[in-house]
């Protein structure tokens, strides 16, 4: 049976718990936050199938195949503007559904808890829209996939590396009919923390919460995007990566899950069959992308994942890139964060202290935090934002 020695060896995908033939395990969340198996040794029959599935045990390897890629933009303003980055997953998605098939992807439930779940109707694949900066729950979402996949609809499942080879692990065989998109992802915080960071928000926005972007693009575009709240469709928060305290967390990589800082799924040729992920350098391969409405860099994986590609050329605008050039040493893709020296006194802090002190004592609002909001503001209002970025990028060779 599956045992966890060390947290930095379950990347909390769930594909044994979805696995098991006695539901005898249960994906329990520890102090952090963080869901881990939780085995009911009583009703374990020792079957092994949990071993078996398990991405972390059984490491894909990294083997080169051809691939092609992509810069993509979102024809549609709407899907743009609620997109993290060139809404190209919803030109995908949209596909699936025009072909009565069903789309899984991590979505908010009404406590804004972060979890997967699926949609089969246009209306809805909003939910989906936006990354998510939590670790989501998979729940019960492999053994579903699985159930449609035999009912011989087409499936769209989307999340992060560790959950697609998850899922990919769980079917123990490839389906014609499921279309694989994994994020490059830099690591997911803690559901804990995003509870206790929730918590207070309510507390001092003191307005009913109703809607909330990680990446918001309003009102300052993609390449300043915001942790946006909303209120009844009003914006009544909205702070950057400088100076919102979440995402000041999430970036000095304090909160993250232990198995974000040795991760095993940093790899350029990947299981599944479209890698998505942010292009703010539009600029350095084309101009007319460079609009400060968001691109996605696409990496296609497979063949099925071109034939698809080109299904959807009426929802896009895009340009082919060399894939060495749109990968380009990506740090996401290949290098595993460091882990901040401070993290277990962070967490320790945050499930003993008020959450405010918490935040205030490890990410304290001032003058210096206030000044670079400040100034980021400003030159976005009066439109240097983007050329300032670039011209630091550029002098610092980035
Ligand atoms: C936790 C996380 C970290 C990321 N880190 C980076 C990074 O370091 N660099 C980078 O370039 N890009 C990163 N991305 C990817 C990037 O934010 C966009 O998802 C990507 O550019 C695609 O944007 P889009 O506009 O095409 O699609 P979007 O409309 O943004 O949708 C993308 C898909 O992401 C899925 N998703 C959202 N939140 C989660 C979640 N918590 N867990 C699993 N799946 C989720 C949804 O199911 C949706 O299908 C990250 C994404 C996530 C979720």
């Amino acid at each position: 049976m599956i045992h966890i020695d060390r947290k930095e060896d379950c990347c909390g995908c769930g594909a044994c718990a979805n696995v098991c033939p006695k539901n005898c395990i249960q994906m329990t969340a520890d102090k952090e936050g963080f869901l881990y198996p939780n085995i009911n040794k009583d009703t374990c029959v020792d079957c092994g199938l949990c071993e078996k599935v398990c991405p972390e045990i059984n490491v894909e390897p990294d083997t080169p195949k051809v691939q092609k890629a992509f810069l993509v933009q979102n024809k549609d303003e709407q899907v743009l503007s609620e997109s993290t980055s060139g809404g190209f997953f919803t030109a995908i998605a949209e596909c699936v559904l025009e072909n009565d098939g069903v789309v899984f992807g991590a979505a908010f439930d009404e406590n804004f808890y972060v979890k997967h779940t699926f949609v089969d109707n246009k209306k809805e694949l909003y939910r989906f829209r936006n990354s998510k900066y939590v670790q989501s729950d998979t729940n019960d979402s492999y053994k579903l996939v699985e159930k449609v996949l035999k009912e011989d609809k087409l499936v769209c499942y989307s999340g992060t590396p560790c959950q697609i080879e998850g899922l990919y692990h769980y079917l123990r065989k490839p389906y014609d009919n499921l279309i694989l998109v994994d994020v490059v992802c830099r690591a997911v915080p803690s559901p804990l923390l995003w509870e206790k960071y929730l918590e207070l928000q309510s507390k001092k926005q003191s307005k009913h919460i109703d809607n909330i972007k990680f990446r918001d693009k309003n009102p300052y575009g993609y390449r300043y995007s915001q942790l946006g709240i909303y209120s009844f469709g009003e914006q009544i928060y909205n702070k950057g990566v400088e100076s919102d305290q979440y995402l000041r967390a999430f970036f000095s990589n304090i909160c993250d899950r232990p198995s974000c800082y040795k991760c095993n799924y940093r790899k350029r040729y990947r299981v599944s069959d479209f890698t998505i992920w942010d292009c703010f350098e539009v600029y350095k391969y084309d101009k007319k992308l460079d609009n400060n409405k968001g691109v996605t860099r696409v990496l296609l994986q497979t063949k099925k994942a071109e034939t698809l590609f080109y299904k959807l050329e009426d929802k896009l605008t895009f340009v082919e890139i060399e894939p060495e050039k749109l990968i380009n040493n990506f740090k996401e893709m290949f290098n595993s964060p460091a882990e901040h020296e401070r993290r277990d006194s962070f967490f320790e802090d945050i499930n003993t202290m008020d959450i405010k002190d918490c935040l205030d004592k490890y990410y304290p609002n001032n003058v210096k935090i206030a000044a670079m909001k400040f100034m980021r503001q400003t030159m976005c209002k009066i439109g240097i934002y983007d050329f300032v970025k670039k011209s630091a990028k550029k002098f610092l060779k980035k």
